[in-house]
């Protein structure tokens, strides 16, 4: 039986597999399609800024492969990539281990007749000194939630300090992923109020947000960064733009011009690059971020049975940028290598993948939602905010249930998820 592996079940990946396992993983003919994931839960990364806070729990919104692999005809295996062999067509799994140490599982092999890589990205500290000692990232839920109990245990300690006392955060990085964190921290601070510390609210906390380019929410039009620079201001956000880390310690971070930011809490959130172990794969080329150079069909350039979707992809657009890494691309790069896979199956010749922009949303946790919806009916780009761009917002995350649920179950998640905001705490305090 032929087997197609796909490494990795976030954004891209997962979508992809759940489609692979409904179309070729059942019936007399079938694929053996297999997910291979580090992790045993899937959540949706850009809702990562909210498992750190404790907006979100893992444990109600994340997805259990192993369940939802018996759902849609695929298998799973847990194990973290560690090599892939394009020549002997396998792929390496780590051992496994407990949280005692004791061994699971040995290093295995799994071969494959097609590969899919979509182990997406991570954080790049670019070499700064103490960054990985110091900072906490949000690579993944794991991460996400290691920040969340520092946070909890902080509000703890500034609660029991009195009035006075303040914690500092400082956030590296005015990408989308710092800009909707910091939001997101003053309305965790105002929420905390309701669980036992009535003394708590968002000017207990103080949040510098530091960006090394001239302005935050770089790569999005102008606009929509100020507007979210106005309304993170009006919260209590420090912006200090034009400013370069060197160094992090336990103090906090060293700017390029001799200044100390002092932090209780630090986070690194500056940049993003596909993972280490990809670059020392023989026969795949990659870019200085580790990514995996594609052809138009999103084939590796020397390899047809290995496609490549999602951050951890470098597709070279018409200008000669390469598509950015985004939850709307990988999701594009999924329907595209599935009608490709298919279509090679039936011979017919492979599609290209062409990058189109939908536009970009940020969420500024309950305060506001910005950004800019593109289309030909719009005849370009528009700017939109409030409640309009909190429901197109929304319906992204909607949108990717839909695509590993189907329509059904998604909606029944939909209303659990809502349920569960009435019936739980707002937060999680564990
Ligand atoms: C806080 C935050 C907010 C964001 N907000 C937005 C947004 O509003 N809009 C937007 O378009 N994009 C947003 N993004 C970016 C978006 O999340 C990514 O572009 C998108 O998730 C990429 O999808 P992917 O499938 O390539 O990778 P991911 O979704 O990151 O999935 C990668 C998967 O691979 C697995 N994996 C990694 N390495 C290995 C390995 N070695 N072995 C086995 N498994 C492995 C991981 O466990 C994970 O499940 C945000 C990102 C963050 C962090």
């Amino acid at each position: 039986m032929k087997r197609i592996v796909v490494v990795g079940g976030g954004a891209g990946g997962l979508e992809l597999v759940t489609r692979l396992g409904h179309a070729l993983g059942k019936g007399k003919n079938k694929t053996e399609i297999v997910l291979v994931d580090r992790s045993r839960t899937h959540i949706w990364k850009p809702l990562l800024h909210e498992v750190a806070t404790g907006s979100i729990d893992i444990n109600n919104d994340g997805v259990n492969y192993r369940a939802h692999a018996a759902k849609h005809h695929y298998q799973f295996q847990l194990g973290n990539v560690t090599k892939v062999n394009p020549h002997a067509k396998t792929i390496t799994l780590d051992s496994l281990s407990d949280d005692k140490g004791h061994s699971i599982l040995p290093e295995r092999d799994l071969s494959y007749d097609t590969l899919i890589m979509a182990v997406g990205s991570i954080s790049n500290d670019f070499g700064t000194p103490g960054v990985a000692d110091h900072c906490y990232f949000l690579d993944s839920h794991k991460q996400a939630e290691r920040f969340q109990q520092a946070l909890l245990n902080h509000f703890l300690r500034v609660h029991q300090e009195g009035p006075d006392a303040k914690l500092k955060i400082a956030i590296v990085g005015g990408g989308a992923t710092g800009v909707e964190l910091s939001a997101e921290l003053f309305h965790v601070a105002e929420l905390m109020k309701a669980y036992g510390m009535p003394e708590m609210s968002g000017k207990r906390i103080h949040v510098e947000l530091v960006e090394a380019s001239g302005r935050i929410l770089s790569a999005l039009p102008e606009r929509i960064a100020n507007s979210a620079a106005k309304e993170l201001t009006r919260l209590g956000v420090k912006i200090s733009e034009n400013t370069r880390v060197v160094r992090a310690d336990s103090n906090g971070f060293q700017t390029a011009d001799d200044k100390l930011i002092e932090a209780d809490l630090m986070i690194w959130a500056a940049g993003v690059k596909a993972p280490d172990f990809i670059k020392d794969i023989e026969g795949f080329e990659t870019n200085r971020n580790n990514q995996i150079v594609v052809r138009g069909t999103l084939q590796t350039e020397a390899f047809d049975d290995v496609y490549v979707i999602g951050d951890c992809c470098a597709c070279v657009q018409p200008d000669g940028s390469f598509v950015p890494p985004r939850a709307q691309s990988a999701h594009q790069m999924a329907s595209l290598v599935y009608d490709n896979i298919k279509g090679s199956l039936k011979g017919k010749p492979l599609k290209e993948y062409i990058y189109k922009d939908y536009g970009s949303l940020v969420n500024l946790s309950n305060y506001s939602t910005v950004g800019n919806l593109m289309g030909n009916l719009m005849g370009g780009s528009m700017f939109i905010e409030g409640r309009i761009a909190r429901f197109v917002y929304i319906s992204l995350y909607r949108l990717h249930l839909i695509a590993i649920h189907g329509w059904f179950k998604a909606t029944i998640v939909m209303a659990a998820q809502k349920i569960g905001k009435v019936v739980k705490p707002k937060l999680k305090l564990h």
